[in-house]
């Protein structure tokens, strides 16, 4: 839900006469070697562009959008730009108006095309491998709570509240003293589950993520209103006192045990549901077909699918092997990415794409799709 929104921006650009750069970068500085490796690679692929092969009102913009890109990809080496982040993604085209740049937290793959349209899978797939969370530490009487996305942590809220009459303890019963304790505690955990479902409902998250003792988990849960307890996919001991690196790591390594086993899960309900002929196909040709009539809901393909096909740039049909002409309008074929494009058109038919690692899909070609209809 969330990948899609950040994509928004980039989903409308599709026109047959327009080019789109789309430019990703491992920008993981760990030694003068990746810069070096950066720069080559992008001047490599930049100067690859055979400019003077183009009609000459698109010349100028491909020719503005080398420019930039290797202005942007200068001060990025040295490092006058967003220094801390893991991978850069950049899409640029002069003639319609796009530069928009994206850090990630973690490495992209170098890439660097030139297309119809913006290449969006890198991107897409880190946003689904690290969807939002609201991580949610507590203890009987603090709280810090973390808004994250994409990788990130983007806010923290630290909540210390007061014990009354802490130190006045003396003279009361056992009894009475627990119930003190007890009513406060109670207290402190209403006003965290408010500060919570005010961000959980603007920030509409898919994962929520508890951190304290079971005991005081349990009784904080109680809180918290049904849409949010539903969306708990861990609950974890995490001292409350741990340093912001350490809660993102631990976070986001249950994001990814939690979409590891999504995808085992997925595959194997759409391996069921193709073989049982039910609303779901397998392979390359099928999905494509689905693809081309526009009735795929979520297509799943492996991360290192590789190959390419054909896209007819006038009906956008796509194929796999090339024929000499469109065999729907009779058009002159594009060679085209068909990762690229099987990620991209799904997301134009409002579809989700689910980005697979697992090696179960392989046998299958690395791709299938849920269908809304046959
Ligand atoms: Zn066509």
């Amino acid at each position: 839900m969330k990948t899609k929104s950040r994509l928004k921006g980039l989903l409308k650009f599709q026109e047959p006469t327009d080019l789109f750069f789309s430019l990703y970068l491992n920008t993981q500085w760990k030694d003068e070697q990746q810069r070096e490796r950066v720069r080559i690679f992008t001047k490599n692929a930049l100067h690859t562009i055979n400019v003077a092969a183009y009609p000459p009102e698109v010349q100028e913009s491909l020719r503005a959008d080398i420019q930039r890109i290797e202005t942007y990809v200068e001060a990025l080496i040295k490092q006058t730009l967003q220094v801390e982040l893991a991978g850069v993604a950049l899409f640029a085209s002069y003639a319609r108006d796009l530069f928009q740049t994206y850090g990630s937290t973690v490495p992209f793959t170098n890439q660097c095309t030139l297309a119809t349209h913006p290449y969006i899978a890198q991107l897409a797939a880190v946003g689904r491998e690290y969807e939002n969370a609201l991580v949610i530490m507590v203890d009987t009487e603090s709280a810090r709570i973390f808004e994250m996305e994409w990788g990130e942590i983007l806010s923290e809220l630290d909540i210390e509240s007061e014990v009354p009459g802490r130190h006045k303890q003396g003279g009361w019963s056992q009894m009475r003293f627990q119930r003190h304790i007890q009513d406060h505690m109670d207290r402190h955990h209403k006003e965290v589950a408010e500060q919570v479902i005010r961000r959980f409902d603007q920030g509409n998250y898919a994962n929520v993520i508890l951190y304290g003792q079971d005991r005081i988990l349990a009784s904080f849960r109680s809180f918290l209103p049904e849409r949010i307890q539903e969306r708990i996919i861990a609950k974890a001991a995490l001292d409350i006192t741990v340093p912001d690196t350490l809660v993102r790591e631990k976070t986001l390594e249950i994001l990814h045990q939690k979409k590891a086993q999504g995808e085992r899960e997925a595959v194997t309900r759409l391996t069921e549901t193709a073989q049982a002929h039910g609303l779901a196909v397998l392979g390359l040709l099928d999905t494509l077909e689905a693809l081309n009539k526009r009735v795929v809901a979520q297509l799943l393909v492996s991360q290192n699918f590789s190959r390419w096909g054909w896209r007819c740039p006038s009906c956008t049909l796509l194929g796999e092997q090339i024929p000499l002409g469109c065999p729907l309008c009779g058009r002159e074929l594009k060679t085209v990415d068909l990762k690229e494009e099987m990620v991209w058109e799904t997301f134009r038919q409002d579809g989700e794409v689910e980005f697979i690692s697992d090696p179960s899909l392989l046998a299958h070609k690395g791709v299938g799709a849920f269908l809304r209809f046959r």
